[in-house]
Order: structure tokens, then C-alpha cells, then sequence
């Protein structure tokens, strides 16, 4: 049996954990674990890959907003150079990510699937290996939900999407969350005839329900989007494949030449089998935390997409600092949830932080909670650019605390990161006022929400007309 002082597994936000221990303790002895690419998900299947792939079309979407002052004409977008431009960076960064591990002569780098089989002690590679320090680090896959004919079909993944050499002509959707939302904007604004078939009543239903309309609104004048719609059977017909899916007016056939399912992520636990080693998960296989991220077995910590809280690379980094505080320095440091940011990178683009007015108003009261809003289009780079989408910030009425925000429109996910900033500082809107903001740039929209606050009812109505004036523009 090999003892090691720390045993990771997940080359992501793991990685962060075995050179902070290196780094303060030379001598330490590591097992690496990981089954797939080495660099996690984040960098060979998850962030990087895709917005190497989809960030392109921003540039076709800027001219959209401008085609009555630039006469731009796109000749096409070269999908298979996107492609093998991602596939080269993301296989070279993860062979450097290889071979460090490789030659690091303190870790012993384990290229296969580990499971526990007993508290403290796994198997792989047909080892066994013992630490009283491990951190789960072990991420989530694609969910592919049982629908009758689709594994006869075929159907793509964000895994398996990235190996797509042409693009396809159509394509049908499952899902209306951020990997779908991206992934179809991108697809729709580069020429394939894209169809989204969300089961709810919304697309982005993690969004507040005006940012999920703005979006829908200007992506459907690319793509159709058909939501409440349940997708309950798939076939194949030569190159052709058929969703069928229902609505409370009856079923509906979708027709593409590709099939892409994002319905959500799930969890490994059940190829690491934490139950082994009395390590609890809830019913779908996230591993249970306490607020310090240890597991219910002392000494052994969950972080990232392995405890199912907030599935974001920001968040799993910042996670393994505090789990690594936690087990080597016993710094009970507590995970801070409260101002996440993130974003979704579509056009617009969408970003938040923090909570929604609905969870606001439930932990509050609606007479304690003021709303901020403004436009894009009110600031002269807004108008100069001629952008849609707008800033909305929620505020406790009595201290002045930033309590979420919630942006949809150009640079979204930059313009955030001001006020994520004051609500980790735990500092009042006030602050945000405070500061000079240049003018006439984008970043002005933040601050003027934070100077027009309302009550709850008064943004209910005036964010109604704005949408009203918006469909009739
Ligand atoms: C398409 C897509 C786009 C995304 N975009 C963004 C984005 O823009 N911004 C953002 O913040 N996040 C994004 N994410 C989410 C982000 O990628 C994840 O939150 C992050 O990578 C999770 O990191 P981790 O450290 O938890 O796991 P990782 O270390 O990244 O992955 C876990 C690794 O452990 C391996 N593993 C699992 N079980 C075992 C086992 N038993 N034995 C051996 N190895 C095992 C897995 O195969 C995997 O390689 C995106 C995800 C996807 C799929």
C-alpha cells in the first residue's frame, strides 16, 4: 500500500491544491488522479474549449447592432479552423499540464479511474493508495436523459462536440440552460439552422425571467426556441434526425442533421464510490460538505463540480484555497457563497451575482428591497455601439447592501465584476456611487442603476414598458 501525504483527484482545481502543498512542503508525496485529458474539465471540455469555439460570432453580433451605419459583408465563418484552433490549444495546454505531472518527481500521476474502497484508501491502477488528506476534485459529466431512440439516433454532447470536423447544416437542441444557450448562439449566428426544445416555460431559467426574455427576444431572430416543450422520442431517418417532443398544444417534430443534448450535468460518484469509505452524498451523487467543504469523513474534502453547489471554474478554484487552508493549516476558513458571480456567454451576454429578486424578496420582505435598473443605450458608448440589455441591481433598502445584480448586454460579464467586488467588501451601493466612473463608458450603467433605485412594484411596471417598447421597436 502506497501512504501518501495528500491524495488528489481531478487535474482542475485539484491541480491548485498539490502546488500550494508543494509549495510550502518540498517533501510532500502526492498521488494525482485523473481518468481523462489532464487539465480537468474546464480546460478540455468545458470553458476554454467552447469559448474558444463561440466567441467569434460576438464580432457578427456587434455588426448586427450596427448594420444601418457599417455596410460589413461576412463571407462565412470557417468552423473547421475554429475547430482545429481549439483542438491544438486546448491538446497542447493539456500535454504541458501531462508532462509536469509526469516529471515532478513527488507525485505519482495516476491515469486511470480511482475508487474508494475503504475510509481513506483507493484503488487505481490495480494499487492501492492511502492518504488521511484527500480532496475530491472529481467534477461531473454531460446528464443524458432516457429518452425512448435516442442512443439509436446518435447524438452530440458538450464532450463530444468538440470533435465535430464540418458544421452542420441544422441542428436540434435538448435543453435551454448556459451550455445550450451558448452553444445554440453560436451555431445559429455562424449559418447552421439551429431549434432549442427547453422543457420549461423559459430558457435560462436560472436567470431573472426579464434577462431569460431579452435574451430569447434577440436570440430567436436566429434561432427557433420552442419552450414547455417536453422531448419524450428521437429517430433516425438516413441523415435525419427527428425530436418529437410535447406541448400542452399537442406534439411537435423537430428535424436536424445533429442532436445536441444539454440537459444538465451529473455527478461521478458513482465510478469513485465515496459510500465506500462512509462519505455521504445526497440522491443524485454530489458529495455532502459542511461549510468548512469537509466530507462527513475527517480530513477528506469536496470540492468544485463534486459537491454540486455552484459548477463554475471560479468557484472550484476558489474552493480548493479554502479546502487546502482548511486541511493543512486548520484555518477554519468558511466557503462564502454570497457573491458568485457568473456569466453566460451569449449575445447579449448575461451576468450576475448574488441573489434574485425573488430570493430577495422571500429572505426580506418586497418593502425591503429597492431595485436599480438602467440601460445599455444610456450611456454614449451604448448609444455609439446602438446595444440592448440593461443593468438591474437589488438592494436591502435599509443598509444599503448590494444583496444581487444581474446585467444582459455587451461586456455583461466584466461589468459585474464592479459590483461583485463591493459585495465581497460587504460595502453599501453608496460605494458605488462614490466612485467616478469614466464617461461615456459602459460601466456608467452600473453606477446609474445603483443612483435610480425604486420599490419592487414601480420596476415591475416600468420594466413591463420597456418591453413593450422593445417588441415594438
Ligand atoms: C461546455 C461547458 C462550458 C463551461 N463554461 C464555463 C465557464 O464559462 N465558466 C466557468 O466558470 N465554468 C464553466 N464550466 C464549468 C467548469 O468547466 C467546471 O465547473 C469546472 O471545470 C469543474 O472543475 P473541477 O475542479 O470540479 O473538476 P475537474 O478537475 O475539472 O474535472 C474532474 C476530473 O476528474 C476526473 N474524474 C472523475 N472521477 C474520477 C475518478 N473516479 N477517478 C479518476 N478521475 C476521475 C474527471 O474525468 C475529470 O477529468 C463549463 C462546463 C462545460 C461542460
Amino acid at each position: 500500500m502506497n501512504e501518501y501525504d495528500a491524495i488528489v483527484i481531478g487535474t482542475g482545481s485539484g491541480m491548485i491544491i498539490a502546488e500550494r502543498l508543494l509549495r510550502e512542503n518540498p517533501d510532500a508525496r502526492i498521488a494525482v488522479i485523473d481518468k481523462d485529458m489532464a487539465g480537468g474539465i474546464c480546460l478540455t471540455r468545458g470553458c476554454i474549449p467552447s469559448k474558444l469555439v463561440i466567441s467569434p460570432v460576438e464580432v457578427l453580433y456587434d455588426l448586427e447592432k450596427l448594420s444601418d451605419v457599417i455596410h460589413a459583408e461576412v463571407k462565412g465563418v470557417d468552423f473547421r479552423k475554429i475547430m482545429k484552433r481549439m483542438r491544438k490549444k486546448i491538446d497542447s495546454e493539456s500535454r504541458m499540464i501531462e508532462r509536469s505531472l509526469i516529471e515532478f518527481e513527488r507525485i505519482d500521476y495516476f491515469k486511470s479511474p480511482a475508487r474508494f474502497v475503504s475510509p481513506y484508501t483507493l484503488e487505481v491502477d490495480g494499487k492501492s493508495i492511502r492518504s488521511e488528506k484527500i480532496f475530491i476534485g472529481s467534477g461531473s459529466r454531460p446528464m443524458v436523459p432516457e429518452i425512448d431512440g435516442l442512443t439509436e439516433s446518435g447524438y452530440l454532447t458538450s464532450d463530444t462536440i468538440l470533435y465535430l470536423e464540418d458544421m452542420p447544416e441544422s441542428m436540434v437542441i435538448i435543453g435551454g440552460g448556459y451550455i445550450a444557450i451558448e452553444y445554440g448562439n453560436f451555431f445559429a449566428r455562424a449559418g447552421c439552422d439551429v431549434k432549442i426544445v427547453e422543457m420549461l416555460p423559459r430558457i435560462l431559467s436560472g436567470e431573472e425571467p426579464e434577462i431569460s426574455m431579452a435574451v430569447h427576444q434577440e436570440l430567436s431572430e436566429h434561432a427557433e426556441i420552442y419552450t414547455s416543450h417536453r422531448v419524450v422520442k428521437v429517430e433516425s431517418d438516413g441523415g435525419i434526425k427527428r425530436v418529437h417532443a410535447e406541448s400542452r398544444d399537442g406534439r411537435r417534430i423537430f428535424e436536424g442533421e445533429e442532436i445536441l443534448v444539454a440537459v444538465g450535468r451529473e455527478s461521478n460518484s458513482d465510478i469513485l464510490m465515496p459510500e465506500n469509505a462512509g462519505i455521504e452524498t445526497d440522491e443524485r451523487g454530489w458529495i455532502e460538505v459542511d461549510e468548512f467543504l469537509e466530507t462527513s469523513l475527517r480530513g477528506v474534502y469536496a470540492i468544485g463540480d463534486a459537491n454540486g453547489k455552484h459548477m463554475f471554474r471560479h468557484v472550484a478554484n476558489r474552493e480548493a484555497i479554502v479546502a487546502y487552508m482548511n486541511a493543512f493549516h486548520n484555518a477554519g476558513i468558511r466557503m462564502d457563497y454570497s457573491a458568485i458571480p457568473h456569466a453566460v456567454f451569449c449575445q447579449p451576454e448575461v451576468a450576475s451575482v448574488g441573489m434574485k429578486e425573488e430570493e430577495a424578496v422571500r429572505k426580506h420582505g418586497k418593502e425591503n428591497i429597492l431595485i436599480g435598473f438602467e440601460e445599455m443605450k444610456s450611456t454614449g458608448k451604448g448609444q455609439g455601439l446602438n446595444l440592448s440589455g440593461f443593468a438591474k441591481i437589488i438592494v436591502h433598502r435599509e443598509s444599503g447592501k448590494i444583496l444581487g445584480a444581474h446585467i444582459v448586454g455587451k461586456a455583461a460579464s466584466i461589468l459585474i465584476q464592479e459590483v461583485t467586488t463591493v459585495m465581497s467588501l460587504n460595502a453599501p451601493y453608496h460605494s458605488i456611487l462614490q466612485a467616478i466612473h469614466i464617461h461615456p463608458a459602459l460601466g456608467e450603467v452600473v453606477s446609474w442603476a445603483c443612483g435610480n433605485l425604486m420599490r419592487v412594484d414601480e420596476y415591475h411596471k416600468m420594466i413591463e414598458r420597456v418591453f413593450q417598447l422593445s417588441s415594438q421597436a
